[in-house]
């Protein structure tokens, strides 16, 4: 049986005073009988602070991004460790924004993956196609790259890995896919693990972002394949944020 999962990516937004009051309002929203598990994923430098604020509730933390090295002459660059040394137990991998802006490669990916695993951080693993990729039916044979080129056949590393299917095209746009095309993906995503491992299958969470609000996460959440979002612009205000949340519950 999988659990839910809400998570906020908040991308490079926020201060120190608006995390403090969001994660506040977060977190008093958020009650024992809600039905998903929740993550924050703020800058960087907000790390200490949401770390702190989180304690003694149930709330988890991620980073947005990692270096593939453990530590060195790297300058700019956040190690595995420092994140976990921050508090993190997870950090969004290949998010389609550092893929298309930061020209992160599928290789990049790989090896930012494998820093993760390596030093017990949970990846969540970005994958989606772009417009274009939809427009000439590209969609799974993308996917199945994106995802290939991390795990080949070693579906162990999921293990204790999340993926996200984001389309690049419902990021930020208003734009979501309905929960039956978002379900298909999810469904061929799956597939893809089961061939490999059908116990990691079915255990592991693949989570559905896109313009997810709180109006269309309960038609996604609903779906079998999908086990939660990844929210980027809803992720910043806890009312929205919330509503996220309380669309898991039955
Ligand atoms: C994201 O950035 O991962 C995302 C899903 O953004 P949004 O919810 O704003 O589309």
């Amino acid at each position: 049986m999988r659990n839910l999962m809400v998570a906020g990516n908040w991308k490079m937004n926020g201060d120190s005073t608006m995390t403090s009051e969001l994660v506040d309002e977060i977190a008093a929203g958020y009650v024992g009988s809600d039905s998903c598990e929740l993550l924050i994923c703020p800058p960087f430098p907000l790390l200490g602070l949401a770390a702190n604020k989180i304690q003694g509730t149930s709330i988890f933390l991620g980073a947005q991004n990692l270096s593939e090295y453990n530590s060195g002459a790297y300058t700019g660059e956040v190690s595995a460790l420092m994140l976990t040394d921050a508090g993190c137990q997870y950090v969004i991998i290949g998010h389609s924004e550092r893929r298309a802006i930061m020209r992160e490669t599928n290789e990049m990916i790989r090896k930012k993956f494998y820093a993760a695993i390596d030093n017990n951080l949970i990846p969540i693993l970005c994958v989606g196609e772009t417009l274009e990729q939809k427009e000439q039916q590209l969609t799974m044979e993308i996917i199945e790259q994106q995802l290939k080129s991390v795990i080949g056949d070693n579906a162990a590393s999921l293990t204790n890995a999340v993926i996200a299917y984001e389309p690049v095209w419902a990021i930020g746009t208003g734009l979501t896919a309905t929960p039956e095309e978002a379900q298909s993906i999810h469904h061929f995503i799956r597939g893809i693990i089961s061939s490999i491992s059908q116990e990691i299958a079915d255990n592991i969470q693949i989570l559905y972002g896109g313009s997810v609000n709180g109006g269309n996460a309960k038609g996604l959440f609903s779906m079998p394949d999908i086990d939660g979002g990844l929210i980027g612009g809803a992720s910043l205000t806890a009312s929205d944020f919330l509503s996220i949340v309380k669309a898991t519950n039955k």
